[in-house]
């Protein structure tokens, strides 16, 4: 099968959320058929729609020969692993992996939407997507840089390497 660019976003706002994300990321390199082929700064975000801590956020770049249903099951092992509960709709996490983008498919089944159906409203993707390739297209969307001026209101920064 081809080698498929795919985004990742990653999110944890509950525990030592820091580590959480770093452990993601060390994590998404032992997929199989998969490379971790870069991650983005690490953000801090305050939470969109749901409640608890900031978050920290982050995007990783995978190049996969994975279907899509498949790479989405690799996610949710992992975040199975940090022992994830949903006690309650929005509930603080753990860990969040969500797929964003999976080449420029787009796919609507029970299990899975690609892109993400929220992602063009949330800074906390776009500005580490945007990072990892400024000229993104998200199909059925279009280019992703324009659509973060309308996210002005969304307290977010990027951490330093100093802070991670
Ligand atoms: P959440 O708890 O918000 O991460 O949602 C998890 C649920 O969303 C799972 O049942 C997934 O099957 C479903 N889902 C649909 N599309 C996606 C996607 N692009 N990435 C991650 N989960 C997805």
């Amino acid at each position: 099968m081809e080698t498929i660019t795919s985004y990742v976003g990653i999110g944890a706002n509950l525990g030592d959320s820091l580590q959480n994300v770093k452990y993601a990321l060390d994590k998404l390199k032992t997929l199989p058929h998969t490379q971790l082929h870069s991650f983005s700064s690490l953000y801090k975000s305050a939470p969109v729609d749901a409640q608890g801590d900031d978050y920290i956020n982050a995007v990783a770049r995978l190049d996969t020969h994975l279907a899509a249903a498949s790479l989405l099951a690799e996610l949710q092992k992992i975040e199975l692993i940090f022992g994830r509960e949903r006690p309650f709709i929005n509930a603080p996490r753990t860990l969040d992996l969500d797929l964003l983008l999976y080449g420029q498919s787009e796919i609507s089944t029970d299990s899975l939407v690609v892109p993400h159906p929220r992602m063009m409203n949330r800074a906390f993707v776009l500005l580490p997507l945007l990072e990892l390739d400024p000229a993104i297209h998200v199909p059925g969307a279009g280019v992703a840089s324009s659509y973060m001026s309308m996210l002005t209101d969304q307290t977010i920064h990027a951490l330093t390497k100093d802070n991670w």
